[in-house]
């Protein structure tokens, strides 16, 4: 399996590329406004195909949506309650004044992501959790197996967005945030319940594992 994380964009936003490496379709996740860091990785991979999945809609990871489902032919899936926050990526772009973000588009839809499901695009498998919280339709993509005969375990990891990341968790006082008590009660319920070794990789900042968040992030244990 291939992994590929590409941050970048005035919010150090981290894209994620992701394939299996029997087959020729890959899996873009977020990618943001550094399309040019994301197209200098995928030309080192061999591809026919392009999956966009994201996270959540937010403007540092939607904003390069719609170049790459027009360069690449891509389909684009998202949880339907993530559609608002796509619609505010202008009003969002103005707000923050970050001249990257001008022009931002807003990209269509092919599918809606539901929670608790197994998708799989090429020979990768992998889980939908929905975290809500910064987002309402925030999701995490937990990737387990890939699609051989043997079914083998090959990594255990997650791709979760703005809900939780290396010592703190995703604002949610942003387009579509609720509340601390919401966001902490989803992520203690649906992702620190899961195996300890599990590797998370946040949307912005370094990886960590669901055993090193349960130990040490203030906000995961009642610190805050
Ligand atoms: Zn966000
Ligand atoms: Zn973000």
């Amino acid at each position: 399996m291939i992994l590929k994380i590409i941050p970048g964009g005035a919010f150090v936003e981290n894209t994620y590329i992701i394939q299996s490496d029997k087959s020729k379709e890959l899996i873009l996740i977020d990618p943001g406004s550094q399309t040019d860091e994301i197209e200098e990785s995928l030309a080192e991979l061999e591809f026919d195909s392009v999956h966009i999945w994201n996270t959540h809609g937010h403007l540092d990871h939607a904003y390069g949506v719609d170049y790459f489902k027009k360069k690449y032919g891509a389909k684009f899936s998202i949880h339907e309650k993530e559609i608002p926050i796509l619609q505010a990526m202008s009003t969002a772009a103005s707000r923050f004044g970050i001249p990257e973000f001008n022009n931002a588009v807003i990209p269509e839809i092919e599918k809606f992501i539901e929670e608790n499901r197994e998708y799989s695009v090429g020979n990768l498998k992998f889980n939908t959790i929905l975290v809500p919280g910064h987002s309402p339709g925030s999701i995490c993509f937990h990737f387990t197996k890939e699609l051989n005969p043997e079914e083998e375990l090959v990594e255990n990891f997650i791709i979760c967005g703005d809900t939780v990341f290396a010592g703190s968790v995703g604002r949610v006082d942003l387009t579509g945030g609720t509340n601390m008590e919401e966001l902490v009660g989803n992520i203690t319920e649906k992702l620190l319940s899961l195996e300890d070794s599990t590797i998370l990789f946040p949307g912005h900042g370094p990886r960590t594992t669901i055993q090193i968040e349960k130990e040490s992030n203030p906000y995961l244990s009642g610190m805050f």
